[in-house]
C-alpha cells in the first residue's frame, strides 16, 4: 500500500478474536490524567466512558497525577470503577511552579485585563507548563513506553474494538490525534519566534511535520481533510512531479482543494522521511499557521517528548518566561516541539475515534464511503448539512453503533 496514513480497522472487529491472535501484543502503555480532587465526578464520567468503549477489553492501567494528594475518596471511587490497576502521583514543586515574583502576578493580571483565555489563572499556566515539559518525566509515567492522555468529562462516542497502541507500534506511528485546531494568537505572541531561535541556535534539522505548521493555511479544518485525501492517492501520478515544483504548487495553491495541491502534498509526504534543514536567511518569511494537535487527547510514545531535542526545546522555552509572561498552551508547544523531530509519516490521524471535549467534537462521518472525516463544532457541522450519525457496523454484545450526541437513539 502507498498510503501514508489510514484507519487501522474500518468498522468493528471481533475483539475477543483480536486479543487471542498470536501476533497481537499488549503494549507497555498507560492512560494518564491530571486532575483535581474536586473534579471527581467528571473524572468518573470519563472513566466510565473509556471503560465501556475500550478498556473493558484491553485493561490498560491508569496513572492519575495531581498537584495535591488525592483524597481517599478519589482513589477509592476510581479503583471501584476501572478494570485495571491505577496509580496516583503527586507533582513536586519543580514540576508545578512558575516564578513567584511580583512580576508574575502583574503579568497574569494584565493577561486577564486583555481578556486572554485563562490568562489570569496561575494554575492554568502551571498546568500548561507541566504538560509541556514534565508529564513524560514523571516517575509513574516513565515506566511505560506509550500513553493515552485523558481529561475529566471527555466523551468517546464509538467503541474502539482494536488496540491503538499495538496498531501504532505495528505501523511505526509515534503520535496520534483526533482534532487539529488553530491556537488563539493572543496566547502565544512570541512562541514561534522563540522556537525559531532555538532551531537556529542549535542548528536543528526539522522533520517534515514542520511543513504542516508553517504552510500558509487559512482554514485549519482542511488540514485533516487533506490528510484524509492523501490516503487514496495513486502513487504513480505523484512520482511524475518534481519535488521543488510540488512544494511551489503547495505554497501557491494553499488550501485550494484541487488535484495539484493534493499531488504536491502527497509528493511532500512521500519524501517525508528526509529531515529538512531550514534556510536560516528565510526565517523572516516563516509564519506559524497556529495549527496544533488538540492535546487533551493524545495517544503517543513517551519518547516523542522524552528526548534531548524536545527536552532542550522545553528548557529553552521555560527559561524565556513565556509560560507566565504569555499564556503558552501545551498544545502548540507539543505540536511545534514534535515537528523538530517527527515526520508527517510518524503521525496517525484517528479519524475513527469520535471524541468530544467541552463544546468541540470530532465525529467520524461516513469515513468509508468515500466522504471525508473532519472535525467540527456543532455549529459548523450543521452548516455543512452533515448528519450527526455514524454507524460503525453491527456487533453483538456491547454493540458498535457510534452515535453522536444529537442523533436519535
Ligand atoms: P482546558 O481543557 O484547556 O479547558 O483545561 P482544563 O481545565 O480541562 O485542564 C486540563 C487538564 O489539567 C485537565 O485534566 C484538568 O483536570 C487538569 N488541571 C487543570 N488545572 C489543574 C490544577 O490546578 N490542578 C490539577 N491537579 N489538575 C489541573
Ligand atoms: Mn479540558
Amino acid at each position: 500500500s502507498t498510503a501514508t496514513d489510514s484507519i487501522f480497522h474500518v468498522g468493528c472487529i471481533d475483539t475477543q478474536e483480536y486479543l487471542i491472535d498470536p501476533v497481537y501484543q499488549k503494549q507497555n502503555a498507560t492512560f494518564i490524567m491530571l486532575a483535581r480532587n474536586n473534579e471527581l465526578t467528571d473524572v468518573l464520567s470519563t472513566l466510565e466512558n473509556i471503560e465501556s468503549h475500550f478498556n473493558q477489553w484491553f485493561h490498560y492501567p491508569y496513572v492519575f497525577l495531581n498537584d495535591e494528594p488525592f483524597t481517599e475518596e478519589f482513589k477509592r471511587e476510581v479503583q471501584n470503577l476501572v478494570s485495571s490497576e491505577s496509580s496516583f502521583g503527586i507533582l513536586n514543586e519543580e514540576q508545578w511552579t512558575l516564578t513567584d515574583s511580583v512580576e508574575l502576578n502583574e503579568n497574569i493580571q494584565l493577561q486577564g485585563d486583555r481578556d486572554i483565555l485563562y490568562g489570569d489563572n496561575p494554575s492554568y499556566h502551571k498546568m500548561c507548563r507541566f504538560y509541556s515539559g514534565w508529564f513524560y518525566r514523571h516517575e509513574l509515567v516513565q515506566q511505560y513506553e506509550w500513553y493515552w492522555r485523558l481529561e475529566p468529562a471527555v466523551e468517546f462516542y464509538c467503541d474502539l474494538t482494536y488496540d491503538p497502541f499495538y496498531e501504532m507500534s505495528k505501523s511505526g506511528k509515534k503520535y496520534g490525534f483526533t482534532v487539529i485546531i488553530p491556537e488563539l494568537a493572543d496566547t502565544i505572541p512570541t512562541l514561534f519566534r522563540s522556537t525559531l531561535s532555538y532551531i537556529k541556535e542549535n542548528q536543528i534539522n526539522v522533520g517534515s511535520l514542520w511543513k504542516l505548521f508553517t504552510l500558509d493555511y487559512h482554514l485549519v479544518s482542511n488540514l485533516t481533510t487533506i490528510l484524509d485525501k492523501l490516503i487514496n492517492y495513486p502513487h504513480e501520478i505523484i512520482n511524475q512531479i518534481e519535488d521543488d515544483i510540488a512544494i511551489e504548487y503547495l505554497l501557491d495553491t494553499g488550501l485550494n482543494d484541487n488535484e495539484t495541491t493534493m499531488l504536491g502534498l502527497q509528493k511532500l509526504l512521500s519524501r517525508s522521511n528526509t529531515k529538512v534543514p531550514l534556510e536560516i536567511n528565510k526565517f523572516s518569511d516563516l509564519r506559524y499557521n497556529l495549527c496544533h494537535f488538540w492535546s487533551n487527547f493524545e495517544i503517543a510514545k513517551i519518547d516523542v517528548f522524552d528526548n534531548e531535542i524536545y527536552q532542550n526545546y522545553f528548557n529553552y522555552l521555560d527559561a524565556s518566561g513565556g509560560f507566565w509572561q504569555e499564556r503558552w498552551g501545551d498544545a502548540p508547544v507539543h505540536s511545534l516541539g514534535l515537528s523538530l523531530t517527527l515526520n508527517i509519516s510518524d503521525i496517525h490521524y484517528f479519524r475513527d475515534i469520535g471524541y468530544k471535549h467541552s463544546t468541540l467534537q470530532h465525529c467520524p462521518n461516513n469515513v468509508y464511503n468515500g466522504e471525508l472525516s473532519y472535525f467540527a463544532t456543532d455549529e459548523r457541522w450543521q452548516r455543512q448539512g452533515k448528519q450527526n450519525h455514524y454507524d460503525k457496523g453491527i456487533k453483538t454484545g456491547s454493540g458498535c453503533r457510534c452515535k453522536c450526541p444529537d442523533s436519535a437513539e
